[in-house]
Protein backbone atom coordinates (compact mmCIF):
# COMPACT_ATOMS: atom_id res chain seq x y z
CA UNK A 1 0.00 0.00 0.00
CA UNK A 2 1.59 3.38 -0.67
CA UNK A 3 1.54 6.04 1.95
CA UNK A 4 2.74 8.74 2.63
CA UNK A 5 3.18 10.69 6.05
CA UNK A 6 2.37 14.58 4.78
CA UNK A 7 -0.66 13.37 2.83
CA UNK A 8 -1.72 11.43 5.37
CA UNK A 9 -1.47 14.56 8.12
CA UNK A 10 -2.90 17.21 5.53
CA UNK A 11 -6.06 14.89 5.65
CA UNK A 12 -6.29 14.65 8.96
CA UNK A 13 -6.29 18.32 9.33
CA UNK A 14 -8.26 19.01 7.03
CA UNK A 15 -11.12 16.52 8.40
CA UNK A 16 -10.52 18.58 11.45
CA UNK A 17 -10.82 22.06 10.00
CA UNK A 18 -13.92 20.74 7.84
CA UNK A 19 -15.71 19.23 10.89
CA UNK A 20 -15.39 22.47 12.70
CA UNK A 21 -16.95 24.59 9.53
CA UNK A 22 -19.24 22.20 9.53
CA UNK A 23 -20.46 22.31 13.22
CA UNK A 24 -20.43 26.25 13.50
CA UNK A 25 -21.52 26.80 9.99
CA UNK A 26 -24.68 24.24 11.37
CA UNK A 27 -25.78 26.19 14.01
CA UNK A 28 -26.18 29.15 11.15
CA UNK A 29 -27.88 26.38 8.94
CA UNK A 30 -25.04 26.75 6.30
CA UNK A 31 -22.64 23.70 4.84
CA UNK A 32 -19.10 23.52 4.20
CA UNK A 33 -19.53 25.08 0.99
CA UNK A 34 -21.65 27.47 2.07
CA UNK A 35 -18.82 28.91 4.80
CA UNK A 36 -16.18 27.81 2.08
CA UNK A 37 -17.91 30.36 -0.77
CA UNK A 38 -17.99 33.24 2.22
CA UNK A 39 -14.83 32.68 3.13
CA UNK A 40 -13.30 33.22 -0.08
CA UNK A 41 -15.64 36.46 -1.21
CA UNK A 42 -14.15 38.01 2.19
CA UNK A 43 -10.75 37.17 0.99
CA UNK A 44 -10.72 37.74 -3.19
CA UNK A 45 -10.28 41.01 -4.74
CA UNK A 46 -12.44 42.36 -6.58
CA UNK A 47 -11.07 40.68 -9.95
CA UNK A 48 -12.39 37.43 -8.37
CA UNK A 49 -15.44 38.48 -6.51
CA UNK A 50 -17.77 36.36 -9.58
CA UNK A 51 -19.72 33.24 -9.72
CA UNK A 52 -17.05 31.70 -12.25
CA UNK A 53 -13.76 32.80 -10.21
CA UNK A 54 -15.88 31.11 -7.16
CA UNK A 55 -16.40 27.91 -9.42
CA UNK A 56 -12.66 27.73 -9.92
CA UNK A 57 -11.69 28.27 -6.46
CA UNK A 58 -13.68 26.04 -4.86
CA UNK A 59 -13.67 23.33 -7.53
CA UNK A 60 -17.28 22.64 -7.30
CA UNK A 61 -19.58 22.12 -10.35
CA UNK A 62 -21.52 25.34 -11.81
CA UNK A 63 -24.73 24.12 -10.65
CA UNK A 64 -23.21 23.17 -6.94
CA UNK A 65 -21.89 26.52 -6.75
CA UNK A 66 -25.14 28.27 -8.17
CA UNK A 67 -27.45 26.86 -5.89
CA UNK A 68 -24.98 27.55 -3.01
CA UNK A 69 -24.91 31.46 -4.31
CA UNK A 70 -29.06 31.32 -4.32
CA UNK A 71 -29.16 30.21 -0.70
CA UNK A 72 -26.97 32.73 0.45
CA UNK A 73 -28.49 35.13 -1.03
CA UNK A 74 -31.85 33.47 0.09
CA UNK A 75 -30.42 34.00 3.24
CA UNK A 76 -29.38 37.73 3.14
CA UNK A 77 -25.30 36.80 3.46
CA UNK A 78 -24.33 38.23 -0.64
CA UNK A 79 -25.65 40.46 -2.91
CA UNK A 80 -25.36 39.79 -6.59
CA UNK A 81 -25.03 43.11 -8.44
CA UNK A 82 -24.48 43.96 -12.12
CA UNK A 83 -20.55 45.28 -13.00
CA UNK A 84 -21.40 48.76 -13.72
CA UNK A 85 -18.32 48.77 -16.39
CA UNK A 86 -19.62 45.40 -18.23
CA UNK A 87 -23.43 44.53 -17.79
CA UNK A 88 -22.36 40.82 -18.61
CA UNK A 89 -20.39 40.43 -15.43
CA UNK A 90 -22.43 39.62 -12.14
CA UNK A 91 -20.25 40.52 -9.07
CA UNK A 92 -21.07 38.70 -5.69
CA UNK A 93 -20.89 41.03 -2.70
CA UNK A 94 -21.01 39.92 0.97
CA UNK A 95 -23.86 41.84 3.34
CA UNK A 96 -23.30 43.19 7.04
CA UNK A 97 -24.75 39.82 8.14
CA UNK A 98 -22.03 37.74 5.94
CA UNK A 99 -19.32 39.58 7.50
CA UNK A 100 -21.13 39.51 11.30
CA UNK A 101 -21.23 35.24 10.85
CA UNK A 102 -17.41 35.36 9.06
CA UNK A 103 -16.32 36.79 12.40
CA UNK A 104 -17.69 33.29 14.54
CA UNK A 105 -16.47 31.57 11.59
CA UNK A 106 -13.27 29.40 11.58
CA UNK A 107 -10.36 29.24 12.18
CA UNK A 108 -11.66 29.21 16.04
CA UNK A 109 -10.08 30.20 18.82
CA UNK A 110 -8.65 26.47 19.34
CA UNK A 111 -6.92 26.18 15.93
CA UNK A 112 -5.35 29.47 16.56
CA UNK A 113 -4.42 27.93 19.68
CA UNK A 114 -2.99 25.32 18.42
CA UNK A 115 -1.10 27.28 15.59
CA UNK A 116 0.19 29.00 18.50
CA UNK A 117 2.01 26.01 20.11
CA UNK A 118 4.11 26.09 17.39
CA UNK A 119 7.42 28.30 17.47
CA UNK A 120 8.26 31.30 14.96
CA UNK A 121 10.06 29.74 12.75
CA UNK A 122 8.27 26.38 12.98
CA UNK A 123 4.77 27.93 11.51
CA UNK A 124 7.44 29.90 8.80
CA UNK A 125 8.61 26.69 7.54
CA UNK A 126 5.80 24.65 7.39
CA UNK A 127 3.68 28.46 5.89
CA UNK A 128 6.23 27.82 3.29
CA UNK A 129 6.34 23.91 2.92
CA UNK A 130 2.38 23.95 2.35
CA UNK A 131 2.26 26.87 -0.11
CA UNK A 132 5.04 25.09 -1.92
CA UNK A 133 2.87 21.82 -2.21
CA UNK A 134 -0.24 23.89 -3.12
CA UNK A 135 1.77 25.16 -5.77
CA UNK A 136 3.08 22.26 -6.88
CA UNK A 137 -0.35 20.40 -6.87
CA UNK A 138 -1.71 23.32 -9.00
CA UNK A 139 0.46 23.32 -11.48
CA UNK A 140 -0.26 19.39 -12.05
CA UNK A 141 -3.69 19.53 -12.43
CA UNK A 142 -3.15 23.24 -14.43
CA UNK A 143 -5.55 24.99 -12.45
CA UNK A 144 -5.51 28.75 -11.06
CA UNK A 145 -3.19 29.66 -8.08
CA UNK A 146 -5.63 32.05 -6.84
CA UNK A 147 -2.39 33.47 -4.81
CA UNK A 148 -1.91 36.33 -3.03
CA UNK A 149 -1.95 39.80 -4.95
CA UNK A 150 1.64 41.04 -3.84
CA UNK A 151 3.04 37.20 -4.43
CA UNK A 152 2.30 38.08 -8.20
CA UNK A 153 4.63 38.48 -11.06
CA UNK A 154 2.14 41.39 -12.93
CA UNK A 155 2.76 43.08 -8.99
CA UNK A 156 4.30 46.16 -9.10
CA UNK A 157 5.63 47.70 -5.64
CA UNK A 158 4.53 51.08 -5.24
CA UNK A 159 5.88 53.92 -2.70
CA UNK A 160 3.79 54.45 0.32
CA UNK A 161 -0.14 52.84 -0.02
CA UNK A 162 -0.04 52.42 -3.50
CA UNK A 163 0.76 49.89 -6.28
CA UNK A 164 0.16 48.71 -9.68
CA UNK A 165 -1.32 45.81 -11.27
CA UNK A 166 0.99 45.29 -14.57
CA UNK A 167 -2.07 43.50 -16.39
CA UNK A 168 -4.68 45.51 -15.62
CA UNK A 169 -2.72 48.73 -15.37
CA UNK A 170 -4.96 49.81 -12.18
CA UNK A 171 -3.77 51.28 -9.11
CA UNK A 172 -3.95 48.91 -5.82
CA UNK A 173 -4.27 49.54 -2.48
CA UNK A 174 -1.89 47.61 0.86
CA UNK A 175 -5.34 46.22 1.38
CA UNK A 176 -5.59 44.89 -2.30
CA UNK A 177 -1.97 43.73 -2.10
CA UNK A 178 -3.06 41.24 0.34
CA UNK A 179 -6.16 39.52 -1.08
CA UNK A 180 -6.26 36.59 -3.71
CA UNK A 181 -6.72 37.14 -7.20
CA UNK A 182 -7.93 34.95 -9.88
CA UNK A 183 -5.19 36.40 -12.48
CA UNK A 184 -2.55 35.35 -10.09
CA UNK A 185 0.96 34.26 -12.10
CA UNK A 186 3.64 32.83 -10.55
CA UNK A 187 6.97 34.75 -10.96
CA UNK A 188 9.28 33.02 -12.98
CA UNK A 189 12.53 32.16 -11.14
CA UNK A 190 15.91 33.96 -12.67
S1 LIG B 1 -0.97 41.96 -9.68
FE1 LIG B 1 -1.58 39.85 -10.17
S2 LIG B 1 -2.68 39.15 -8.37
FE2 LIG B 1 -2.57 41.39 -8.23
S3 LIG B 1 -4.46 42.14 -9.19
FE3 LIG B 1 -2.89 42.05 -10.80
S4 LIG B 1 -3.14 40.02 -11.74
FE4 LIG B 1 -4.20 39.97 -9.76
Amino acid sequence: MKTSRIHQLIERLGLLARSESRRIGSEMALQPVHVQALQYLERCNRYSNTPAALVGYLGQTKGTVSQSLKLLAREGYLEKRTDPEDARVVRLHLTPKAHQALRQLPPTETWMHAERTLSPSERKALTAGLESLLKALQAAHGGRTFGICSTCRHFQNGVGEEHRCGLTGEVLTDDDSRRICQEHEERRSA
